[in-house]
């Protein structure tokens, strides 16, 4: 049995709450006295004990939990589940139709009614992602409701919760066929190698599709083109098949050389002619510049924190100096994607970094097209903040 908690929430905090936002943070109640367990569920109510909505304790690096229900009298059972499951799955029709992506969100979290929980599907593996303790107690009614709902050819889950917030290390297969990696998947016609059971990544961030399309269609023919923090190289691919006069793939992981190799092989894009390199992206910037090396077409797409022994790198600190690095080696005319999936900042706040490095160079800037979630990234109505990344495609002017 689960523990059932009544929570009060702080009157301040009450009409988020009723607006829709799904989030339970730590200072919108008045914490419990007895101890609490991961995945209880939570009674929330005002301060005369009327009723506010449902959800469960589950720590995760923002909030205690997340509202499940705002119905009195639903119950949090395997029925609920699939409910929320195939109402996703609806929503996603279009994609479970199309012959040329094969990739994509099934269910994204808060956006789709059960924060800390997403689910991609993979040609037919699903793959869930379980952000805390408390939503990974509702495993098995979870996957009792994943078989109810889809037609579910195996499925593979990581564990993205600890102490230290690191992938834990195992066997990533649940049920199912067991998967042969790599598996290939399609989007929108490319070809991408992807495993399922090889740590805490796939090989492809599926939220970035409708950006690698961007770039194929409209940017790539017949241009130099630097991808950098490449990681698997999905954007050079995307480049290459794009009709581009070169790619040079940048990441300092060891293993991105032979997964980027892969990607490029499984589209039969001669790999050799491709440029591929094992470095950090800052030494990068000076050996271009060094060597007087210019691009058309400068990707950047940073994790939102990275250290290395030399330095640390954070988007919401560095990225203004990330793009006049860029600067220094694009073309006039040229293009720069600026991407990132911080949260911790919105799209208004990104474009402020942007006009600064050009302000600072003494250059002109056109924006000519910004991305954010794709649709299968179902984000909360009302509530942007969720909606964490931010593409935008910018035109150095002279
Ligand atoms: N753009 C990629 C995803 C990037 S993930 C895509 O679309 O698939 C972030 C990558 O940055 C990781 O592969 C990591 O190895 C790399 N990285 C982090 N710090 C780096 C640095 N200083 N130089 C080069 N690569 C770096």
């Amino acid at each position: 049995m689960k523990q059932l908690l009544e929570v009060q929430v702080k009157s301040e905090a009450i009409k988020d709450i009723t607006n829709g936002y799904p989030l339970i943070l730590k200072e919108a109640i008045r914490v419990p006295e007895v101890p609490m367990e991961q995945g209880s569920l939570m009674h929330l109510v005002d301060q005369h004990g009327g009723y506010i909505a449902t959800g469960y304790y589950g720590e995760q690096n923002k909030g205690i939990g997340w509202i499940l229900t705002r119905k009195e009298r639903e119950t949090i059972d395997q029925k609920f589940f699939a409910k929320k499951l195939k109402e996703a799955g609806q929503k996603r029709e279009d994609f479970f139709a199309s012959d040329d992506t094969t990739a994509f969100r099934v269910f994204n979290g808060e956006g789709d009614g059960i924060g800390g929980l997403t689910i991609d599907f993979f040609n037919g593996f699903y793959m869930v992602s379980w952000y805390s303790e408390g939503i990974y107690s509702f495993r098995e009614l979870i996957y009792a409701a994943l078989k109810e709902v889809f037609n579910v050819r195996g499925v593979y889950e990581k564990l993205r919760f600890n102490t230290n917030g690191q992938y834990i290390e195992k066997d990533d297969y649940v049920f199912g066929e067991k998967g042969e990696f790599p598996l290939i998947v399609l989007e929108n016609g490319m070809h991408y190698a992807v495993d399922l059971n090889d740590g805490a990544m796939t090989g492809i961030f599926l939220d970035q599709r409708n950006v690698r399309k961007a770039l194929r269609d409209r940017y790539s023919m017949d241009k130099t083109v630097l991808n950098t923090f490449s990681y698997t190289g999905a954007f050079s691919v995307a480049a290459a098949l794009g009709g581009s006069a070169g790619t040079t793939s940048v990441d300092l992981a060891k293993r991105s050389l032979p997964k980027t190799i892969e990607q490029f092989a499984v589209n039969g894009i001669d790999y050799e002619s491709q440029d591929i390199k094992v470095m950090n992206v800052f030494d990068y910037f000076s050996y271009a510049a060094r060597h007087g090396l210019k691009f058309d077409v400068v990707v950047l797409d940073p994790p939102s924190f990275a250290r290395t022994k030399k330095m640390t790198f954070s988007t919401a600190k560095d990225y203004p100096k990330l793009l006049k690095d860029a600067l220094a080696i694009t073309n006039d005319g040229g293009v720069i994607v600026a991407s990132t999936n911080n949260a911790s900042f919105n799209m208004k706040k990104f474009k402020t970094f942007i006009d600064k490095a050009f302000n600072e160079t003494g250059k002109r800037y056109k924006v000519l097209e910004q991305h954010q979630l794709p649709e299968d990234f179902t984000v909360p109505n009302n509530f942007p903040e969720f909606n964490y990344l931010k593409v935008v495609f910018i035109q150095v002017m002279n």
